[in-house]
């Protein structure tokens, strides 16, 4: 199985953090400018069965200015054209501005949308239930997944649950 997956979230939910521990081969290197790339294959993950390509989509965030709105456009604009999004954000986090935003915009896009709850290290399991439910009546997500990026907890579990999707 194979298919195209953009990792989308506000600044410092992890994102990078998912990318680094998961990309085995970098067969692309991230602009240093931020938000100027544009679709370009950021980095791919195989194993026996599959192969997940991720998508260097640029930033989505609230627009500021006449040049941001035109450069969110482009980013929804390249959420069209993947098979699986993983929304990030921060688990036991109530959502915020930054997080409501995003998702306004993802409810433009056709393909799966997987709510990613990253940094379960930090925080007691309990603290999840009501945060999920906030979520769930934000958007209707395809799963939700709670990760932590920098031990690894349950991110083959996230793979599992992506390429039943793909
Ligand atoms: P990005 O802005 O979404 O790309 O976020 P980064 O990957 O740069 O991460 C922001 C901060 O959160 C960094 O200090 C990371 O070390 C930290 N971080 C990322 N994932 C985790 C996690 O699973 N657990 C903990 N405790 N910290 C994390
Ligand atoms: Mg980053």
């Amino acid at each position: 199985k194979s298919g195209f997956v953009a990792i989308v979230g506000r600044p410092n939910v992890g994102k990078s953090t998912f990318m680094n521990r998961i990309i085995k081969e970098q067969i692309a290197i991230t602009s240093p400018k931020a938000q100027t790339t544009r679709n370009k294959i950021q980095g791919i993950y195989t194993d026996d069965e599959r192969q997940i390509i991720f998508l260097d989509t640029p930033g989505i965030h609230k627009p500021h200015n006449d040049l941001d709105q035109y450069m969110d456009k482009a980013a929804i604009s390249a959420l069209k054209e993947v098979d699986a999004v993983l929304f990030m954000t921060e688990a036991g986090e109530q959502a915020g501005p930054g997080d409501k935003f995003i998702i306004e915009e993802l409810k433009k896009v056709k393909a799966p949308v997987f709510l990613v709850l990253n940094k379960i290290d930090l925080i007691n399991p309990d603290e999840m239930a009501p945060q999920i439910d906030e979520y769930k009546d934000l958007m209707d997500f395809a799963e939700v997944i709670p990760i932590s990026a920098t031990n690894g907890n349950n991110v083959e579990d996230l793979f599992d649950t992506l390429t039943k999707h793909l």
